[in-house]
């Protein structure tokens, strides 16, 4: 019988361990938490946003793109979403996300905990134990392991194949580290540059203080330095503002870009529109019937119902004036600056969140050196799947989905070849 190390019990580690042993291999799973799938489990806010039905391979990035594109269709097929819909997990849809119905990440990582169990004569799960080293020796793979058993000691197992799911380096306060990283690279393989993704915006701009606390629906665009705007089609919805930063989904699906501007050394603005939902003539129809009224009001009252108080200070502060100048004192064409300020409210960045604040990490395993199937072109029968791998999603189920199709696949492959064909 053919034994798998499945190494890492994340999103993508339990779906490999669930596959591998559906098809008979015995699994050693190893997990460095004492619980597995703690990621998983927090995903979404604990709700869990699995995938997305919107799924194009723009919705990804790798500095391979052209090898990303070779993967998508197979990693984007659905398949694990049925997997866990044979597993009993049904799913709802909020305008296109996709959530356990229970809207708990939690019952996920139970159902795939639940099924490993139930194999538990082919399924060993080995936590918390932290796979310190792989290494390939007389036709097998050694890995050396750390328990609680045996803290200052390793340990060692055998395995036919070895599947690498140890995640990026996002949220180390949930398991991620460089272990996995060490291990790819001890057989030889290349990172490409790894970065924070899916994170907040840091602005120099101290008068975002004022706003510290709001929340509020926006659209965020890149002001590049050379004054281009650029969009992202998924950067719009709720923006939150705090003493020194921005944050909130629109700001995360341009951090990754940002995040690039910013380590090339150059300067980066964001301009924040708060009235994304109005069309031109909208817009054009509240400027008119504005620019007319209000004579003895102040400019925070002038705009009352239409943004919250404390960005309309953010949009006149942007005019030079503050929120308390009357309406009766400004040109009508101060007033329009104010009111087209709100759809364009302009931050100096200044950084990044770091791994602890984010969801994906940018960058990691070169998708050159992964077959299809995700095993690696240096070592035979060793596969490497999930955030690990040079792939990242924007927001929207789209990492949930690399990672636990990308596990589904390599297992499927690691289960199928034959012991003959392995050694
Ligand atoms: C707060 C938060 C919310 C998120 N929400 C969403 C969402 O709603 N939708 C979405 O699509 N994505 C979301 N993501 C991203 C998504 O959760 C990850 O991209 C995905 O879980 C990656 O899966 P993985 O299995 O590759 O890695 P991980 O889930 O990180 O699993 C890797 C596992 O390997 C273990 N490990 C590491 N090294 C070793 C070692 N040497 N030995 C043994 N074990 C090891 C780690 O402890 C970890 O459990 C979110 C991320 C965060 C941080």
């Amino acid at each position: 019988m053919k034994t798998i190390a499945v190494i890492g019990g994340g999103a993508s580690g339990l779906m490999a361990a669930a596959m591998s042993a559906d098809l008979g291999a015995k699994v050693l799973l190893f997990e460095k938490n004492e619980i597995p799938g703690r990621k998983l489990s927090a995903s979404g806010n604990g709700r869990g946003n699995v995938t997305n039905r919107r799924m194009e391979l723009s919705c990804y990035h790798s500095e391979d793109m052209e090898r990303l594109s070779a993967l998508f269709p197979s990693f984007s097929s659905g398949e694990a979403l049925s997997y866990l819909r044979r597993l009993g997990i049904l799913f709802h849809d909020r305008n296109g996300y996709i959530y356990p119905r229970t809207d708990r990440a939690q019952d996920i990582t139970d159902a795939l905990l639940l099924h490993l169990k139930e194999m538990s004569g082919l399924v060993n799960i080995i936590t918390p134990a932290e796979a310190s080293g792989v290494c390939f020796e007389n036709n097998r793979f050694r890995i050396d392991y750390k328990s609680a058993g045996s803290p200052d000691s390793s340990e060692t197992a055998y395995a036919d194949s070895v599947i690498l799911c140890c995640g990026g380096l996002a949220a180390p306060q949930l398991g991620a580290d460089e272990s996995g990283c060490g291990i790819a690279e001890s057989f030889g393989h290349h990172l490409t540059r790894r970065r924070p993704a899916l994170t907040y915006l840091t602005v120099h701009d101290s008068f975002v203080k004022t706003a510290a606390g709001v929340r509020a629906a926006a659209e965020v665009k890149l002001v590049l330095p050379d004054g281009k705007i650029e969009s992202c089609p998924d950067a719009v919805g709720e923006v939150q503002f705090t003493k020194n930063a921005v944050s909130g989904i629109p700001v995360f699906q341009i951090s990754r870009r940002a995040g690039e501007i910013l380590d090339s050394g150059r300067p980066l603005c964001i301009s924040v529109d708060l009235l994304p939902e109005l069309d031109r003539d909208a817009f054009e129809r509240i400027v008119t019937s504005k620019i007319e009224c209000g004579e003895n009001i102040n400019i925070t009252e002038w705009l009352l119902g239409l943004v919250h108080p404390k960005l309309t200070a953010l949009a006149a502060a942007e005019c030079g004036i503050t929120a308390e100048n009357k309406i009766r004192k400004l040109s009508p064409e101060l007033r329009k600056r104010v009111l087209l300020s709100l759809r364009d409210l302009r931050f100096s960045v200044s950084g990044y969140g770091g791994y602890r604040d984010a969801q994906v990490t940018a960058g990691g395993v070169k998708l050159s050196e992964i077959t299809d199937l995700y095993e690696s072109r240096l070592q035979k029968n060793l596969y490497i799947t999930g955030e690990l791998l040079d792939v990242d999603g924007i927001c929207g189920g789209y990492n949930l989905t690399f990672a636990m199709n990308s596990g589904l696949i390599a297992a499927k492959h690691a289960a199928a070849v034959s012991d003959s064909d392995s050694k």
